[in-house]
């Protein structure tokens, strides 16, 4: 477990380094079954800077929330919890509070296919859900259902969160998805952007299938 225990720690790092996450904002988790072979993640730890992180300090969680580890779990263990067990092929979750996708979820709307990387979320959109208190089984619940099918969300009023088969995944979709964000609040500065039609973003995905290596990548 030491391995993904670094990962982990790198990925926060690098989510910080790219300037998507400040301070304790945010959290992320990987999936791994502990020594005994018992299925369950590894999750950052709550209300902790990540420049004070090591990686002793990341918890190990099951799917019945026990944890093991020298600090609490991130408060929005929930919904990592609750994602990593309905999406069996997602391995990670990152959540962040990054600056255009927070901003954006304010207007507590979907974001439409103003351009096709939408589609490298899973979709047509990318889903806003509704406003739930930080930490609560109600903002797990409409993440879970902001995600169907999808593997990025907005939070009403909150941030962001992305999900993938590998750490890496879910933060190149972080990224894709705050630059989306970028864009699109440019864009509504000048008025209503041209949408594409279900029929231009189904192009879009069939076309990523075969795209560069990124689908295949472990
Ligand atoms: P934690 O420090 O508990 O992970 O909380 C940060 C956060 O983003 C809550 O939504
Ligand atoms: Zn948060």
């Amino acid at each position: 477990m030491q391995e993904q225990r670094q990962q982990l720690l790198d990925t926060s790092r690098e989510l910080c380094r790219l300037g998507l996450n400040r301070g304790t904002s945010g959290n992320a988790s990987v999936r791994v079954s502990n020594d005994d072979g018992q299925p369950g993640f590894l999750i950052t730890p709550s209300g902790m800077a990540v420049n004070q992180m090591a990686t002793d300090d990341m918890v190990w969680m099951d799917f019945s929330a026990n944890w093991v580890g020298q600090r609490q779990p991130s408060s929005e263990w929930r919904f990592h919890l609750d994602i990593l067990q309905h999406r069996p092929q997602i391995k990670a979750v990152i959540h962040t509070h990054s600056m255009f996708a927070t901003t954006l979820s304010t207007f507590r709307r979907d974001i439409p296919p103003f351009h096709y990387m939408i589609a490298l979320a899973g979709g047509d959109s990318i889903r806003c859900a509704p406003y739930a208190l930080f930490g609560s089984q109600l903002l797990s619940d409409h993440a879970l259902a902001a995600l169907y099918d999808r593997k990025a969300c907005l939070l009403a009023n909150h941030g962001m969160i992305a999900i993938g088969e590998s750490l890496d995944k879910a933060l190149r979709i972080t990224e894709e998805v705050e630059t989306l964000c970028e864009q699109y609040l440019r864009a509504l500065q000048i008025g209503q952007p041209h949408l594409l039609t279900h029929e231009e973003m189904r192009e879009v995905q069939e076309k990523f299938k075969g795209y560069g290596d990124w689908a295949k990548k472990p």
